[in-house]
Formats: structure tokens, C-alpha cells, sequence
């Protein structure tokens, strides 16, 4: 039986944060690091992308901080400023209700910027790639009140000759009695021999199970815009859709999906920011009962709202940020349970989807709607002579390529 965050020692405040987005059990690397980092240990987390390692050492991190102290105490470094703002975005979301003074200083921000806000505010957190924060370090960031750093992505920052001078510079300016974590998704002799001669008494932790995303299988359609509210009508009959949530990116979209969709005889539900309370809990009552089979939402009205076993999660409009997209997945496949998500999206789209892809790791595959089926896309069956199509196909073809 596995241990809940809580009895891992992790506190109310951020348990509650944690449960509004969905997650309630802790993966294996969670359930192993969380106790190791908060009793002080210098640790060595490695287990795969996906498995919850950024938890694994954010929430022990969080309990460490001293609210009362208006000076940094734990900085993050991530290699890359795309995962800096990942990072910081989890940290954002569970102390949204705190008052923790949290900051991301990354290399495309504004440094003249970036000196003022450090002026002003004094975070007790930072999440930042290793060139900026050495360069803020020279002036308005002090780092001798740091009570734990973070390497993400360690191998990265330590095996490459080039990343490895910021790193080194980075270690010697951290205090005496600083607590070192290093978190990777792959563990090689050269990195462990590293770490060995160079960290106190680590413990290193290794999981290689625990995968949070691997049962989310990730489709998507392209199609014409005009096209998506058939495809979707169609994909739902088809799969035979019973939990599913379909989310749009506004609230005019929310009411537009849920009527046509009305119209043709399906059990749908909206979850709209109109609703209060109790026409919320309505709604919510109706579908875990079954009495409404779709729930349309908007990223916003979907938040905090906690929705178990839903099978299938539907983008007929993908979100904006890349975040979104994982939010938005987080609904189905939880607990161990397998889901789907099907985007459908046009073709100006499919870059942009694949670049998510492969941010997150998520293997896409093709499917392509047509008489009443989902079915793998099919290069061969595409004709020819349409140009369109022409486009079509190789535009798919580069993208698979990446
Ligand atoms: P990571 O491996 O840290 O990149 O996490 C991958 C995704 O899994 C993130 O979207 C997390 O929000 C989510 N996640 C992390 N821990 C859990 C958990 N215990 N249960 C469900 N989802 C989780």
C-alpha cells in the first residue's frame, strides 16, 4: 500500500494544491525522495521523464522554506529555459495559496528587469538556467542563505564540457552547509562516478517504475476547422465515449460545442466560469453518475475541479501554452488507469503539437477520421493528384520526421 503525500510529510497546504490538480497518489520516486530531502540528505533522484521527479524534490523543498525569512533559500537550475518555466509553474501552482515569494530568472528575461524586481522582492525561491542566475549572482542575487540547489536534468548541466564551467561556478558559490540534489533521467557510470567524488554522502535513488504519462495514449486528427464538430460527434459515437471531456478555449466556444452536440442527442454537460457552486456540483453529480456522458470546459472553469476516471480527454481547440496541453491530459489515465487524448487540430497546427510532443517526451500518433471510423493514417491512401492532400502529406511527413 503506498503512502499519501501527507504521510510523507508533506503539509496541508500543498497536499490541497496538489488534490485540486488531480494528483493524489505519489509516484515511487515521490514517495522515495520526498522522506530523503526533507530529513537534510544530499540525493541523487534517477528515474524517467514523466515519473513525478520534479515533485519529488519541489514539495520537500517548499516544506524547507522559512516564510518568515525574506531571503532565498533554494534555488532550482534547469539546463534548459523551457524547463525552468515548467518547473516554475509547478512551483507557482502549489504555492499559489501561500505566501511564498517565488521568481523564474531565466536567459531571455530582462536582466535590467530582473535586478529591479530583485530589489523589490526578495524570493525565498528561484527557479532559473545556470548563465542567468551567475550573472545576477555578481550583483543583486545572494546565494549565501541557501539552504538547497537543485540540478535538473543533471547530466546535462555536468557532462557537457560547455555547461559544465557554469555548474562548476555555480557549486563554489554555494554555503558550507548547503544540501545538494541532483535529478536525471539517466543515470551513466561517468555521471554516478561524478557525483560520487563530488557530493557528501549522497543517497542515490533510482526508480524505474512509477511512469505517470506512459498509459495516455496521445492522438491527433487534423482536419478543417469547419470539419472538427462532426469529427468530434463522430469520434464519440464511435469510441463510444460514456467519461470523456472535451475542452475549447473560451466560454462562447463551451456553449456552442455543448448545443450541437445537444442537438444530436448526446448527454452533455458544461462546465462553464457562469456556473456557481451548486450548479457546478450539479453538473459534476451528473457525471459521476453517468447521466451526462461529455463535460465541455474551458481550461478555466476545469480547474481545481477534481474528475476521476474520465477515459477520454478531447482538445477540439489546443491550448495556448504548452502547459495546458499536459493540464488537460492530467485528466484521463489517472491512478494507473489507461486514457486517451485526441487533439484535433489543423494543419498549420501540427508543428506546433509536435514540438509539444517532444518537449514532454509524448509519442503522437495519426489517426484520421473518415466514414464514421477512426483509423491509422494511411500515407498510400492519400490521392495524388489533390494538391491540397500534397501538402497535406508531406507537411505531416516533416513534422513525424523531428
Ligand atoms: P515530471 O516527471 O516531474 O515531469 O511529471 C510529469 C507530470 O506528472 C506532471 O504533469 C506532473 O504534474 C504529473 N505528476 C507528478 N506527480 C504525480 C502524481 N503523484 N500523480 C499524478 N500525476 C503526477
Amino acid at each position: 500500500m503506498s503512502q499519501t503525500f501527507s504521510q510523507l510529510g508533506v503539509s496541508d497546504t500543498f497536499v490541497k494544491a496538489l488534490t485540486e490538480q488531480g494528483i493524489e497518489t505519489p509516484t515511487k520516486i515521490q514517495e522515495q525522495g520526498i522522506p530523503e530531502i526533507l530529513a537534510g540528505k544530499n540525493a541523487v533522484l534517477h528515474s524517467q521523464t514523466g515519473s513525478g521527479k520534479t515533485l519529488a524534490f519541489v514539495l520537500p523543498l517548499l516544506e524547507k522554506l522559512d516564510e518568515t525569512k525574506k531571503e532565498l533559500q533554494v534555488l532550482i537550475i534547469a539546463p534548459t529555459q523551457e524547463l525552468a518555466m515548467q518547473i516554475f509553474q509547478e512551483v507557482k501552482e502549489l504555492t499559489k495559496e501561500t505566501s511564498f515569494a517565488v521568481e523564474a530568472l531565466i536567459g531571455s528575461g530582462n536582466i535590467k528587469r530582473q535586478l529591479e524586481k530583485l530589489k523589490k522582492v526578495k524570493p525565498q525561491l528561484v527557479v532559473g538556467t545556470p548563465r542567468r542566475i551567475l550573472e545576477l549572482a555578481e550583483t543583486k542575487l545572494k546565494l549565501h542563505h541557501l539552504v538547497a540547489i537543485v540540478f535538473d536534468e543533471a547530466d546535462r548541466q555536468i557532462l557537457d564540457r560547455k555547461s559544465n564551467e557554469d555548474y562548476v561556478q555555480l557549486e563554489r558559490k554555494m554555503p558550507g552547509n548547503c544540501q545538494f540534489i541532483y535529478a536525471s533521467a539517466t543515470a551513466t557510470p561517468e555521471l554516478i562516478n561524478r557525483l560520487s567524488q563530488k557530493v557528501k554522502d549522497p543517497v542515490f535513488l533510482s526508480v524505474n517504475q512509477g511512469i505517470v504519462k506512459n498509459k495516455i495514449e496521445h492522438l491527433f486528427i487534423v482536419g478543417d476547422r469547419r470539419q472538427q464538430i462532426d469529427h468530434l460527434r463522430g469520434i464519440i459515437r464511435n469510441l463510444n465515449i460514456t467519461r470523456g471531456m472535451i475542452f475549447v478555449n473560451s466560454l462562447e466556444r463551451v456553449k456552442e460545442t455543448v448545443e450541437k452536440l445537444t442537438y444530436h442527442g448526446m448527454k452533455v454537460g458544461a462546465l462553464s466560469s457562469e456556473q456557481d457552486k451548486f450548479q457546478r456540483a450539479d453538473v459534476m453529480q451528473k457525471f459521476s453518475n453517468g447521466d451526462l456522458h461529455i463535460l465541455v470546459a474551458s481550461d478555466v472553469a476545469a480547474r481545481g475541479i477534481d474528475i476521476q476516471n474520465v477515459t477520454h480527454v478531447i482538445n477540439l481547440q489546443l491550448t495556448e501554452e504548452k502547459d495546458g496541453y499536459l493540464h488537460r491530459a492530467g485528466r484521463t489515465g489517472r491512478m494507473g488507469k489507461e486514457g486517451t487524448v485526441i487533439s484535433l487540430i489543423t494543419r498549420h497546427e501540427i508543428n506546433k503539437l509536435k514540438k509539444w510532443a517532444d518537449a514532454f517526451e509524448i509519442e503522437l500518433h495519426e489517426k484520421q477520421y473518415q466514414y464514421g471510423k477512426l483509423t491509422d493514417r494511411n500515407f498510400n491512401e492519400i490521392d495524388n493528384k489533390s494538391s491540397n492532400k500534397q501538402v497535406n502529406e508531406k507537411d505531416v511527413k516533416s513534422a513525424a520526421k523531428k
